[in-house]
């Protein structure tokens, strides 16, 4: 079966990047979720520097995420890729 692409089930809200495993493996825990699920998350909306797992992601908007500091500057995908 193929997939309609106006019948996405995984449609997510908030684009998030994943912490690279090196990343991880350096310093051996994720993140908690932003948002009040509890989640551990290896997921990164970049534009705030928060952390939010896939199923917030789905439920929430950019426009309920604040920046994590508010000087933060939100970096292109590219730039904060290559900060990491
Ligand atoms: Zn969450």
């Amino acid at each position: 079966m193929l997939l309609s692409p106006f019948n996405l089930t995984e449609r997510i809200m908030i684009p998030l990047v994943e912490e690279p495993k090196e990343h991880f493996e350096e310093f051996r825990m994720y993140e908690k979720c932003y948002f009040e699920c509890g989640s551990k998350t290896k997921f990164w909306h970049w534009r705030t520097n928060q952390p939010i797992c896939k199923k917030c992601a789905k439920t929430h908007k950019v426009s309920e995420v604040e920046k994590c500091t508010p000087k933060y500057k939100a970096p292109t995908k590219a730039e904060y890729m290559k900060s990491l």
